[in-house]
């Protein structure tokens, strides 16, 4: 078994591979406990296992986790594969039963980091424990929220404290289930250098199709590692069934994210500006579907009064308006005029097809 420091920073940060996190969202059987953690072993010795025990589930009677049994479960993971294991606590009692059974790391969840009395009690039953604890953003993007988790923890004597980035409930998370919000994760770097920062694209995400995105988006901003949910058979997960990955597609994202050691040392401005470019990068895509939504209604309207969908002068307008407003902000004219051409020939295609 890897037996360094998880999070000391000689194991974090320039020079390092990033950490992977990797196991289902939840143990629900051994059987599907130990396949997926073998499988997950037999590509990524020194991953850390990730399995929750205790689930915190918005409606009561779906599946609430297994309980100390899955505790069980994890310590035959840590004896047949070698992996490091971890779990999600949400009380005191929730930490003894983590340190009776060995668990190497714990996180706490976003459900939890709302909530300061939570978090507290979690402080006080690990005051002298020598274990590394992650803590997972609050649901809402407070970061002051966040910070004072991780001040918490700190006083009450964690040395190895790190983050986790899941996302931010808002009222419009699309395309994601929780908003990424890059540049509250860059300000949470800025305001707190010395704590390594894991990316978890699987909450962030919802399915399995944007992960590779954003964990790319992660590794460039110079993340210290990723949380993926990998389940043996995603399809049967009890929980969170549409955004966990197979072993062997984990294996599949891992090598085309080439999650290589990061060889610079971080660069701050840099980070920062990336931060900037891809909260805006979203924002522009964002937009743009807006714009095609409204130019779908635009075309149902035209159907229905038997108009026509090409109306030239209208188009001139449009682009008039638009280079006249680039010229003010000495955006180069034919880019902004290309551009449009393009925005408007996929409108025109759009309403087309209804
Ligand atoms: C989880 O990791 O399975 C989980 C419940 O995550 P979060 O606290 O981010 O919702
Ligand atoms: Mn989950």
């Amino acid at each position: 078994m890897n037996t360094t420091k998880i999070l000391s920073a000689e194991n974090t940060g320039a020079g390092k591979q990033p950490l992977l996190i990797a196991g289902p969202c939840s143990a629900e059987t051994r059987s599907q406990t130990l396949g997926t953690a073998q499988a997950i072993a037999a590509h990524f010795p020194d991953a850390i296992f990730r399995a929750g025990i205790w689930k915190p589930r918005t409606q009561p009677g779906s599946f609430e986790g297994v309980g100390v049994t899955g505790l069980e479960w994890l310590r035959a993971v840590k004896l047949k594969t070698g992996l490091r294991t971890a779990t999600e606590v949400a009380n005191a009692a929730h930490v003894e039963a983590c340190l009776e059974h060995q668990i190497d790391l714990l996180w706490i969840g976003a459900r939890t980091t709302v909530n300061p009395f939570s978090v507290q009690e979690i402080a006080d039953a690990l005051r002298g424990v020598d274990i590394p604890v992650l803590i997972k953003n609050p649901v809402h993007a407070d970061l002051a929220l966040w910070i004072g988790a991780l001040e918490r923890l700190s006083r009450a004597g964690i040395k190895e404290l790190g983050a986790i980035h899941r996302g931010f409930h808002q009222a419009d998370t699309q395309p994601f289930r929780n908003a990424p919000l890059w540049e509250k994760l860059v300000e949470l770097r800025t305001r707190c250098p010395e704590i390594p920062v894991i990316c978890d694209p699987s909450h962030i995400c919802g399915n399995t199709a944007l992960i590779p995105y954003v964990s790319k988006h992660a590794l460039d901003l110079g993340l210290d590692g990723l949380m993926i949910e990998t389940h043996i058979v995603p399809q049967q997960a009890l929980s969170d069934a549409a955004q966990q990955l197979t072993p062997a597609e984990l294996q599949m994202l891992v090598s085309q994210l080439r999650l290589r050691s990061k060889t610079s040392p971080a660069d701050d401005l840099l980070q920062n500006l990336r931060g900037k470019i891809n909260r805006t990068d979203e924002q522009l895509l964002r937009l743009l579907f807006e714009r095609m939504k409204i130019s779908k209604a635009i075309g149902n309207h035209k159907q229905q009064r038997n108009l026509a969908i090409v109306q030239p002068s209208r188009w001139e307008e449009v682009l008039g308006q638009q280079l006249q407003l680039a010229d003010a902000l000495g955006l180069k004219p034919d880019f902004v005029k290309e551009i449009y051409t393009l925005i408007h020939e996929q409108s025109v295609k759009e309403q087309m097809d209804d």
